[in-house]
């Protein structure tokens, strides 16, 4: 419970979260660990469901880990994979995760609502259909609007995605991409279950595919699109949907005998911009800081990985508001770190899917070193700096294409 006091008669919550989806509730749990009192406030109902591709990797399944959420989950279904397949035109080059760490994949439907319970579980105040429109300073905290509700905060974390209010509330929206992107997806029951469980990525002419199994013989098939190929989608995104994945031949031999168990669900552009992460009492975190394109497979395990600093940013803010734009500039430049090398790969992956040239390279150097490509996927999940990564496998990646087959 919030305390009284900031302002006479009303509830006082030390932080307001916007959003308690999976970078909401993260954060609340953070936040809770650290003596907090907490309330979220999330637009929709849960469970419902959010268009992903439902992979985490080996940083977002190490936090559920720490903190005793994967055991949970694994009981209503988890899939662990140990690496990630990329298929274009007929190659093949398969990546283990670093250090022999796993991947796991679990439907958002069960992660959101198993993250949401852990949160009223440990104290946090859970307000559910209530869509934040307004947010002001007031005596040095917040009143916040959803409706006709309010509620005091003396902290605000704005965690309501990339489409959410926080980022212009708070003054920090950035510019759209210029060629966004967008992801459709559905589920499917296999007849059989997927052969090596691992998930495969298939790049085909100026798209990509992401299959990823999950438990109970099920498929997330997530489709990555230009505008363009959008507008035709739209109307009959199911119709549309469906052709579309018979273009991918390998994924048509799967889906043989295969049922739908969801429909398809679209969102986008996936690609998005904060102008920064902080400003005054408040901070942006999860995809509402900022997003990259979905094709890193990444926006979760960020999210989860950086909520820890977020915390303590919060939690030093609250304790010794002298030192409040220190604490600030401390997580503004973490997360920075954390997510610059993985907005950098992916730009550099996109731009070789827009030329099928650089992208028949890539593939087979990765597919002559998968060393090289294990190095990279460490990169990708914050392990790693991008440019010595480079320079180290640079040597590998010429020998890879060049070398004699
Ligand atoms: C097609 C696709 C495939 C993807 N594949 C992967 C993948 O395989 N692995 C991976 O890690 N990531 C993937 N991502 C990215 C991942 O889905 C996001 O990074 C992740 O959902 C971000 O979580 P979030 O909590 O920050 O935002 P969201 O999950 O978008 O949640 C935001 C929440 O805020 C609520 N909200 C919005 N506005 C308000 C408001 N005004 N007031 C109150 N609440 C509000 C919403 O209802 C929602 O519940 C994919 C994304 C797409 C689109």
């Amino acid at each position: 419970m919030g305390h009284r006091g900031l302002w006479s008669g009303t509830v006082v919550w030390d932080v307001a979260v916007i959003g308690g989806s999976v970078t909401g509730s993260a954060m609340a749990l953070e936040l809770a660990a650290r003596g907090l009192r907490v309330v979220v406030l999330e637009a929709d109902h849960f469970p419902r469901e959010k268009p992903c591709g439902e992979g985490l990797a080996p940083s977002g399944a190490a936090w559920l880990e720490k903190h005793r959420l994967l055991g949970r989950l694994a009981a209503e279904g988890i899939h662990a994979f140990p690496a990630i397949a990329f298929h274009h035109r007929g190659r093949t080059a398969t990546g283990a995760f670093p250090g022999g760490g796993r991947g796991v994949a679990v439907r958002r439907w069960v992660l959101d609502r198993v993250l949401a319970e852990e949160t009223v579980r440990r104290g946090v105040e859970r307000v559910e259909g209530a869509a934040v429109t307004g947010v002001s300073r007031q005596d040095g905290g917040w009143e916040l609007v959803a409706g006709e509700q309010r509620w005091q905060a003396r902290f605000v974390v704005g965690a309501d995605g990339t489409h959410g209010a926080s980022q212009r509330l708070l003054g920090l929206r950035g510019s759209r991409s210029g060629h966004p992107r967008f992801g459709v997806r559905q589920h499917f029951r296999l007849a059989r279950p997927s052969a090596d469980g691992l998930v495969h990525v298939h790049f085909m002419d100026g798209w990509d595919l992401y299959v990823t199994p999950l438990p109970h013989n099920e498929l997330n098939v997530a489709a990555l699109l230009p505008r363009s190929m959008m507008a035709p989608l739209g109307g009959h995104l199911g119709q549309g949907f469906t052709r579309l994945l018979t273009e991918c031949e390998p994924l048509r031999g799967l889906l043989a005998g295969a049922t739908p168990v969801s429909t398809p669900l679209a969102w986008g552009p996936l690609e998005t911009a904060a102008t920064g992460c902080t400003t005054d009492g408040a901070v942006l975190v999860g995809d509402a800081a900022g997003s990259a394109d979905a094709l890193t497979g990444q926006g979760m395990s960020v999210a989860l990985s950086t909520a820890g600093a977020a915390a303590d940013c919060v939690a030093r803010c609250l304790a010794d508001p002298a030192g409040a734009e220190h604490a600030l500039r401390a997580y503004a430049a973490f997360r920075r770190r954390r997510v610059r090398d993985l907005r950098r790969l992916s730009h550099l992956l996109l731009w070789s899917v827009d030329r099928p040239w650089v992208l028949r390279l890539v593939m087979r150097a990765l597919e002559a070193q998968p060393v090289v490509f294990t190095r990279l996927m460490a990169v990708n999940d914050g392990m790693a700096p991008l440019r010595t990564t480079v320079l180290r496998s640079a040597p590998r990646m010429v020998w890879g294409v060049a070398a004699p087959r």
